[in-house]
């Protein structure tokens, strides 16, 4: 840099500190004219040396220029002999750039103002950092929609004007029907097109006066601000379910989604974001429950079914030591020879003051809490001790199959389980089956059938349960090491009166044929069904015309005793 005489004490020293320094720097005369840069400062805005020495500051701003601001600025360093703030400049090329600048007056001891320093920082990545991480603690990711704690300063915001304004608003928390299942069969990577198409179906559907948002997984939220009567909230509602009636095409094959929304006012479900969004979420898992594609709005009724949600929940914690679960068990019986010669085990709960529950109504909660693993476990060691005792009472030997739930099979420790559970009941592995449904099962297929693999080589046998109303590819089943198909009570239930579940139940039962697997019907209630699968060369069947799942001492009664020679 090129020594020019200094305004300052020691020229030697300050030109190393110019020359040395990270941050820009500028020296001015008394009257702003610049005097010296050093070479952070031509690095930072592209210009040379000459062609701002000589120049005030002013030259450097261009079109961003504002004389107002730079008058301010002088007046206060002749107040106050420092100013700071944050500039927009523009670099030589044009570029703009945010700049942190810091000037101060230098003095001579007698107080005169002999020139001024300038140091500037370009501090524009640091603020589009900043930017940066602003939007990703309020967006979500996948779709760039707000996330849920954005959703709920939208809402305070929205609840502060509608106080004022004395206007209505509604929350809306939307569900798809059946996503678990879909991620499940066509893996998550189109799931999250899925995602991200539904999210920018919901934006172009609503108004831009509404904030949509992404709560997790499949849980979408919209803001109506301003809304004037419940009518309106209606319209809004029917055009976003009439948005849903038009397929998705994914990859050339059209898919068709449903929703369930559930809807909470402000005056009237709540005053504050908490209520508001608990409300509009019991609405929609009451909307969820009468069908899909439908909405509710939210009733003081549908808070008591949400807080017995929880109480259930907590309770079940405490269910498996408190010895209130118990299997049933299910006779299957074989078409050609008419005998027992399987069942099924399914759990049931005898709740202390609710009765004796269905696994409907408890299975999902165990799974989303993770109690399904340690109720698993205990669910298959009860069934195998009891088929083992069963043996060793002298009865004919039965095979016992056990579900499998979604948690349950993707734990690292399955094997390990089932391993230990037979050689601790001394069950031969031949009289246990595992059934695990279609949707599992075509949830990352390589690791599916890798898992079939291993527990088949510990001696188990393999069934699909509910077969029919997933999503299966069938050139995966072909690679699925199983044994049994079990069709859907769905198909069975109906064949009789409707052509086309008849011709599901053929197809099905021809296709399980051609692989070499058994056959079992599931939910056979009349004889006519039964004359209509043997005709087909089913295999066994299960139903309430053999009996409904009952105790192990009912089971033993009937079926086992009965069959002793
Ligand atoms: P699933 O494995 O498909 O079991 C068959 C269900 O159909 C049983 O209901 C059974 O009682 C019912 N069923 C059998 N025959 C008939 C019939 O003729 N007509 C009608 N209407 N229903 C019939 P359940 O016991 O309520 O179990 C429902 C589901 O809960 C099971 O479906 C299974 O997915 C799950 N589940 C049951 N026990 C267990 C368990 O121990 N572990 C896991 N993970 N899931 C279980
Ligand atoms: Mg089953
Ligand atoms: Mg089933």
């Amino acid at each position: 840099m090129k020594k020019r005489n200094l305004p300052l004490g020691n020229p030697a020293l300050v030109t190393t500190i110019l020359e040395h320094a990270i941050e820009g720097i500028l020296l001015t005369n008394r009257f702003g004219v610049i005097e010296q840069v050093n070479a952070a400062f031509l690095a930072m805005t592209g210009y040379k040396q000459e062609e701002v020495v000589g120049k005030t500051p002013d030259h450097l701003y261009g079109e961003s220029f504002d004389s107002a601001f730079f008058r301010d600025l002088l007046a206060t360093l002749v107040d106050e002999h420092y100013w700071e703030g944050e500039v927009w400049n523009r670099k030589k090329n044009g570029e703009a750039y945010l700049e942190k600048l810091r000037v101060a007056a230098i003095r001579e001891p007698s107080g005169r103002v002999v020139g001024y320093l300038a140091i500037i920082t370009d501090i524009t990545a640091h603020r589009n950092y900043e930017a940066r991480i602003q939007h990703e603690l309020h967006h979500d990711p996948l779709t760039g929609l707000v996330n849920r704690i954005h959703f709920i300063e939208k809402i305070t915001d929205a609840l502060k004007l509608a106080k004022e304004t004395k206007e209505k608003l509604a929350v809306l928390v939307l569900d798809l029907d059946r996503f678990k299942g879909i991620n499940e069969s066509f893996g998550s990577a189109v799931g999250d097109v899925i995602l991200q198409r539904v999210a920018e179906g919901l934006t172009g559907t609503v108004g831009p006066e509404c904030t949509v948002a992404r709560l997790g997984g499949d849980e979408f939220a919209i803001l109506l601000p301003c809304v004037k009567n419940e009518k309106e909230v209606i319209k809004t509602v029917s055009s976003i379910l009439h948005h849903f009636e038009q397929p998705m095409v994914l990859e050339g094959n059209e898919l068709f989604l449903t929703v369930s929304v559930g809807l909470s006012l402000y005056p009237y479900d709540g005053s504050d974001p908490e209520s508001l969004m608990n409300h509009a979420d019991s609405a929609m898992y009451q909307a969820m429950e009468i069908s899909g594609s439908s909405y509710q709005f939210y009733t003081a009724d549908m808070n008591r079914k949400a807080v017995e949600q929880v109480k259930l929940e907590s309770s079940l914690r405490k269910a498996l030591e408190r010895q209130e679960l118990i299997v049933y068990y299910q006779p299957q019986v074989d078409l050609q020879t008419g005998k027992v010669i399987g069942t099924e085990a399914l759990i049931r709960w005898q709740h202390p003051e609710l009765g004796l529950l269905s696994p409907t109504s408890f299975i999902p909660i165990a799974e989303e809490t993770g109690f399904i693993i340690p109720i698993g476990e205990w669910i298959l060691r009860s069934a195998c001790e009891q088929t083992k005792a069963w043996q060793l009472a002298g009865y004919p030997p039965i095979r016992v199959a056990v579900n499998l739930s979604s948690r349950q099979f993707q734990q690292e420790h399955l094997l390990e389980t089932v391993t230990r559970v037979l050689s601790q009941t001394s069950l031969e592995p031949h009289f246990l089956e595992l059934e695990i449904t279609e949707s599992i099962a075509m949830n990352n297929v390589n690791h599916v059938i890798d898992t079939l693999h291993r527990l088949k080589s510990l001696g188990v046998t393999l069934a699909i349960d509910d077969f029919g109303t997933g999503y299966s590819s069938l050139s995966y089943l072909s690679r699925f090491p199983i044994n049994n198909l079990k069709i859907d009570r769905s198909f069975v239930s109906n064949f009789t009166s409707s052509h086309d579940d008849a011709t599901i139940v053929k197809a099905i039962i021809s296709l399980a044929k051609g692989l070499n697997l058994y056959v079992t019907a599931e939910g056979v209630e009349t004889s006519q069904q039964v004359e209509f699968l043997r005709k087909l060369h089913c295999n066994k069947v299960q139903g309430y015309l053999y009996s409904e799942p009952l105790s192990a001492a009912e089971f033993e009664a009937k079926f086992l005793q009965a069959a002793r020679w």
